[in-house]
């Protein structure tokens, strides 16, 4: 069986060790990271990510514990072989890029292999072969002020493969970068890893990233809390046999990266006691839902989405299912609109829309929805006790009490029932219609 690349065996970095700002960093971190992996060391700022990789990079030795890198300690070799190590088996790339600003493009690339005695014409020929396949080899001429940030980190990564290391280590490579760079950069990193078979050691605390990788170590407060496979990836650390390698909890801790195993546990939970389709299905419900909300798809093709079977792509929910859900949606967003534009202060139909008026469409849009018949004097609480919530007079408790006040109270007399769906219903609507920045 191959064995791992690199292997931390209860390790644990202390800062400023014996000083009054003693710091353990990381405490008895256990990794086995095998050749050609594609791993993401993941969590919350400050939790210890990038001091486990400059560890594995060979700058911060173990205060306890080991670290082995092909069977060796790095730590003892004399600082010759270090910096050999450093040089031919890792390349880096940073969040901040680290690129020399007096330097052109082409010599920041080529710098690394003066060191290793290769001649100008052969240095200059691989760095522009390689600015060349990171799509910047038409700027190798320019300063890299002169370039866009995510130009820039494309010639970091060229930077990074000159001496061809073997194992590349990313800090938050797109930390700085905006979506589209984001995208450019992580198809690159990517492509290092499938073709070049490069192993990968990246940190991020992006989700979105996540997909990328064999595997994920998920840390917390300097210890790594779980170890989650990506189902997506033909796994290279070995498996063994009978061992399960997808359970609902690793897709779930996918989905919610930032909850604990505990919260997990609960969600999976719950999910089985109130739902009847899958975390999957979850997912691609949200992501048909969120089109449909910024308006990018209609109401037809997101009850096609819906109904569409999950092979290909799809929730996969029966057609009768998906209309109502459809139904609800497009009532609900219609609604919220409502109360946005009551916000924004304005109609789009130039209407000036009084607070009573939106009112009286709010009530109108709960008595459709629940077939609620009012008399005269309830009709006037319901519009009342709606103005009192939507501008936030009274809190949702209050606005539940009131719905089960009687009549004669000022109140409508409803069910507990009726007065908590009402409720739910209309929280729901208030919650789509106002942005959460409008709270604090
Ligand atoms: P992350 O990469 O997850 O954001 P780091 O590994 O950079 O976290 O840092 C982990 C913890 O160690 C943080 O609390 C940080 O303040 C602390 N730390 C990092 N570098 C040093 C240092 N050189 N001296 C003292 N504490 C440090």
């Amino acid at each position: 069986m191959a064995k791992p690349l690199i292997v931390c065996r209860d390790l644990s970095i202390i800062y400023n060790k014996g000083k009054s700002n003693e710091f353990k960093a990381l405490s008895g971190v256990n990794t086995d990271i095998y050749e050609g992996e594609y791993i993401i060391l993941f969590g919350p700022s400050g939790c210890g990510k990038s001091t486990l990789m400059y560890s594995i990079q060979g700058s911060l030795p173990p205060g306890e514990g080991t670290l082995l890198i092909r069977g060796d300690d790095i730590y003892s070799y004399p600082p010759s072989e270090r910096v050999y190590f450093q040089r031919y088996v890792m390349g880096i790339i940073f969040q901040s890029f680290n690129l020399i600003g007096s330097l052109s493009v082409l010599d920041n690339v080529a710098l690394p292999m003066i060191f290793c005695n290769a001649d100008k014409i052969t240095r200059d020929r691989r760095a522009q072969s390689l600015l060349d396949r990171f799509g910047v080899g038409h700027v190798s001429h320019k300063i890299p002020a002169m370039l866009s940030g995510g130009q820039q980190q494309r010639v970091s990564v060229a930077r990074s493969m000159v001496n061809d290391p073997k194992i590349l280590l990313a800090d938050e490579p797109t930390g700085n970068l905006d979506s589209v760079s984001t995208q450019q950069v992580m198809d690159k990193i990517d492509e290092i890893n499938t073709f070049d078979r490069r192993t990968i050691i990246m940190v991020s605390h992006n989700a979105a990233h996540l997909s990328y990788a064999h595997r994920v170590y998920y840390l917390k407060d300097g210890v790594i809390v779980r170890e989650v496979v990506n189902p997506q990836r033909k796994q290279i650390k070995p498996v063994r046999e009978g061992e399960t390698i997808v359970t609902e909890l690793e897709q779930l801790a996918r989905l919610f990266p930032y909850d604990s195993i505990d919260t997990l546990r609960v969600k999976s939970i719950v999910n089985f006691l109130t739902q009847d389709i899958t975390f999957d299905q979850l997912s691609r419900l949200e992501h048909s839902t969120e089109l449909f909300i910024k308006g990018k798809i209609d109401r037809e093709a997101f009850v096609d989405s819906l109904v569409l079977p999950f092979e290909r792509g799809g929730v996969e929910i029966p057609e009768k299912q998906a209309k109502k859900m459809s139904q609800i949606a497009d009532r609900m967003i219609h609604q919220a609109d409502d109360i946005r534009r009551f916000r924004a202060k304005k109609d789009n139909a130039g209407v000036f829309f009084s607070q009573h008026k939106l009112a009286e469409r709010l009530r109108d849009h709960v008595l459709n929805m629940y077939n609620l018949k009012l008399n005269k004097e309830q009709d006037a609480h319901l519009v009342e006790m709606i103005a009192d919530r939507v501008t936030g007079v009274i809190e949702d408790e209050q606005f539940n009490e009131r719905l089960l006040l009687s009549v004669k109270n000022r109140g409508l007399g409803l069910t507990e029932k009726e007065a908590d769906d009402v409720t739910r219903y209309f929280e729901k609507i208030i919650a789509q219609g106002v942005d959460v920045s409008y709270k604090n």
